[in-house]
């Protein structure tokens, strides 16, 4: 049984972007909220529209890019001193050993409290590729969810998220027909996609997004794309559409 959920993109910008924020999005989700990435803008997005560390029940972590992750050691450090409490952090399992040894350790090791682990500043809950889990709190089902792989910057672990089996969430990811075209056979009917109008060989190219088949074209919703050029009207999207920061769309 499908089950109904909301979902804003807190920016739809990359990296640099000051003025649409970094790709990362917020799930309500049987009016529990949840975020997918926690960038370095995460924070100032959600106060910006009157929300924050309270209101948050769990992140799910991507990538480590700092525009994707930048906000843990916020999230660890208001939760441990200021709300104390700690977040839901779902983690893919290949960051095991490297998202508190290689990133986060730096900031928020501190031996004297006996902070010495990434569990000591959230409920972490490591998951396989593949194997279910559920953006859920409390006694709510919540939203069932499962990541995959893809490719973003080579040799570089990063994933993708497909939710309640129908909906894919590429976060960033350069452009793979291939995956795309599978997904829709298995029943994916809405895409969340990565891109990018300029160049850039580690993002889906809004150029190879229009060489999708016309069927994922009019499915596909663009994220992280910063803003449109003056020169693409939005009616030469080729069916594809523009997600905007701070909107709430149901699914
Ligand atoms: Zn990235």
């Amino acid at each position: 049984m499908t089950q109904p959920f909301l979902m804003m993109m807190l920016g739809v910008g990359n990296g640099f972007c000051k003025s649409t924020y970094h790709n990362n999005a917020l799930i309500d989700a049987q009016g529990r909220l949840f975020l997918i990435d926690c960038g370095a803008m995460a924070w100032q997005s959600l106060h910006e529209i009157g929300l924050g560390f309270e209101d948050i029940e769990g992140i799910f972590i991507t990538h480590l890019h700092y525009d994707h992750c930048g906000g843990l050691d916020e999230a660890a450090l208001y939760g441990a001193y200021a709300a104390g409490r700690k977040l839901k952090l779902w983690l893919p399992s290949p960051l095991n050993g490297v998202i508190w040894e290689k990133y986060l350790s730096g900031t928020l090791e501190n031996k004297v409290e006996g902070r010495v682990s990434l569990e000591d500043y959230f409920d972490v809950h490591w998951v396989e590729e593949g194997e279910s889990f559920s953006f859920s709190a409390g006694s709510s089902a919540g939203l069932t969810a499962r990541w995959l792989q893809t490719l973003h910057v080579p040799a570089k672990f990063s994933c993708s998220l497909i939710m309640d089996n129908r909906f894919f969430y590429s976060s960033d990811m350069q452009a793979d027909t291939g995956l795309l075209c599978s997904l829709l056979d298995q029943g994916i009917d809405t895409f969340y996609h990565d891109s990018s109008f300029t160049y850039n060989p580690v993002h889906a190219g809004f150029e190879e997004l229009c060489r999708y088949p016309e069927e994922i074209r009019n499915r596909l919703y663009l994220m992280h794309y910063g803003e449109v050029p003056a020169d693409k009207p939005e009616h030469e999207l080729q069916g594809m559409k523009l997600l905007r920061q701070h909107e709430w769309l149901a699914w």
